[in-house]
């Protein structure tokens, strides 16, 4: 019996997903079938040149081994499908672009997608789930936690330490801190897109502009 693989999220996230899990598998074994699970989907399909299927269906599918990664932007959402999966007993897949530069002592934790043109460097701590989008980067000494999401091109700089659920938009840079005092991004905090972040963001806050301030909600 054959391993299966799949990308679950067939929308925009998923379809780009698809690309690097594709070079994911090259490297690890020759021959395994990937799928896209969707939940919108009411029966088995053909998306990008791959079957796709809901949740149930990729249940019924006979193999040794299920992997998945969870290609869909929302961290709840992400958070939610690993639940369902742990207690299915199916593993979370990690992917990475064979471009994908990683440094000295970097501990990424099951299920994170690293796509093209990232690169994580050294003393590096990142939780379940991560995804990092194209040309993003982690430098030095940063701790990031569970279901965190960086849209392309975030600049996060060295001693930054990033709680579960945040998000960080497209091209947002966050100013380093130090082993003393990093700078923090809250649980559920979320970086407006080209923002410059140069202090520690509370839990649950939206910042944006440069340099970056809380948008009080309305
Ligand atoms: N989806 C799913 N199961 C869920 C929640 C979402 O299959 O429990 C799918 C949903 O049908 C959609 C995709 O995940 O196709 C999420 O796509 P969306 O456009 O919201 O965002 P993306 O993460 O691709 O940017």
């Amino acid at each position: 019996m054959t391993k299966l693989y799949a990308i679950y999220g067939a929308s925009g996230c998923g379809r780009s997903l698809m690309a690097v899990a594709r070079q994911q598998l090259a490297r690890e074994q020759e021959g395994a079938e990937i799928v896209f699970i969707d939940d919108a989907l009411t029966e088995i399909g053909m998306v990008n040149g791959h079957r796709a299927m809901n949740y149930q269906a990729f249940l019924n599918e006979t193999a040794s081994e299920k992997y998945v990664q969870i290609a869909i932007a929302n961290s709840r959402v992400r958070e939610k499908i690993a639940n369902r999966l742990e207690a299915d007993a199916i593993q979370l897949w990690s992917i990475m672009a064979d471009n994908v530069t990683v440094m000295d002592e970097a501990l990424i934790a099951e299920g994170s997608a690293l796509s093209p043109f990232v690169t994580i460097t050294s003393n590096i701590k990142i939780g379940k789930c991560f995804h990092a989008n194209l040309y993003s980067y982690v430098e030095h000494d940063c701790v990031i936690g569970d279901f965190v999401t960086f849209a392309p091109g975030v600049k996060c700089n060295g001693n930054i330490h990033i709680h579960d659920h945040a998000y960080i938009g497209a091209g947002a840079m966050i100013k380093q801190g130090t082993p003393d005092q990093p700078l923090v991004i809250g649980e559920g905090a979320v970086v407006g897109m080209g923002a410059v972040v140069t202090k520690s963001v509370p839990a649950g806050v939206t910042v944006v502009g440069n340099p970056a301030r809380i948008v009080q909600p309305k």
